[in-house]
């Protein structure tokens, strides 16, 4: 086996990443983004995450919730279409449109913000691993499903992504000594699950299943603050939606989403920092490249 090789995200490999637009393209161009997120109390998760899918570029965004959520999508996020869970309680456990042949119609599901870890939604989401065997981008509490059960580990599509911070890491793939061990433990987990995983930080460490590990620089300690997660989870479907490779999108999306806390720090501070002003300045950040 080859040793791991460790890289530097930079700016000329982010410019070589970066596809314009094009000008005859329109918004099935761009994919169709199918977001599962949000919970009674933490729909605010799905809102920044759809924020964020919305102003990554993608073509068009569906938001999934429970019904407790309809409204704050319809007046959060109003360029998203919003799917309503039929499920009595305030968490999803997805219905047909999701678990069946339905989910065929999305370039991209991205689950897991705000999703709470309910019993119904984690059965729901079983469900869906074993329909769907597309990649999906896997984060945050559907993070914490599949690690109460690990078995589950097992039937996560080849090639998705996995964006998880060093506790949700240390759920899935169990404790490391050091810095050094977690990052070998995650090169590990990349190459023999086939996944592509996203270890966050002040360094965010992206390893796929060809054994290569990148390094984002950009970012601060500002974005040490709720919901900075979410929104990269928003910047990481839309990405892939308009048809990045996986380890394009993550590298071009972790660079996106900690260049829009640099800009948005700058602005103001990290300490007033919030993740709404990321969302706000995903735009600033693309125009570095663009
Ligand atoms: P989460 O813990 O899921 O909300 O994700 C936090 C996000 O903010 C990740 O993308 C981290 O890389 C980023 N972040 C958190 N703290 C820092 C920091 N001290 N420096 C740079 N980025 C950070
Ligand atoms: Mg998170």
């Amino acid at each position: 086996q080859t040793p791991t090789r460790y890289e530097l995200a930079d700016t000329a490999l982010i410019q070589s990443i970066y596809k314009p637009r094009q000008p005859f393209s329109h918004k099935g161009t761009y994919g169709h983004v199918l977001l599962i997120a949000g919970s009674y109390g933490k729909l605010g998760a799905a809102v920044l995450s759809a924020q964020a899918c919305l102003h990554a570029g993608v073509g068009l965004l569906t938001v999934y919730v429970p019904e407790a959520g309809y409204n704050i999508i319809q007046l959060a996020a109003p360029a998203a279409m919003c799917l309503v869970d039929d499920n009595p309680q305030q968490s999803v456990q997805f219905h047909e449109a999701v678990t069946a042949d339905g989910a065929g119609k999305y370039k991209t599901i991205a689950i897991g913000p705000g999703l709470g870890t309910s019993g119904d939604t984690a059965r729901a989401f079983k469900k869906l691993l074993q329909r769907y065997r597309s990649p999906m981008v896997i984060d945050a509490d559907a993070l914490n499903i599949l690690a109460a059960e690990k078995q589950l580990l097992d039937l996560v599509p080849p090639h998705s992504l996995l964006t998880p911070h060093p506790k949700e890491f240390e759920r899935l793939f169990g404790p490391s000594a050091n810095d050094v061990e977690r990052l070998e433990k995650l090169a590990a987990a990349a190459r023999e699950r086939q996944l592509y995983i996203l270890l966050k930080g002040r360094y965010t460490a992206i390893a796929g299943p060809d054994g290569a590990v990148y390094f984002n620089a950009t970012g601060n300690a500002g974005m040490a603050t709720g919901g900075s997660g979410d929104v990269l989870t928003g910047i990481l479907a839309g990405i892939l939606a308009q048809g990045y490779a996986p380890k394009d999108a993550m590298v071009l999306g972790a660079w996106l989403h900690g260049l829009a806390g640099d800009l948005g720090a700058a602005a103001s501070s990290q300490e007033a920092l919030l993740a709404s002003d990321m969302v706000q300045y995903i735009g600033k950040a693309y125009q570095e490249i663009a």
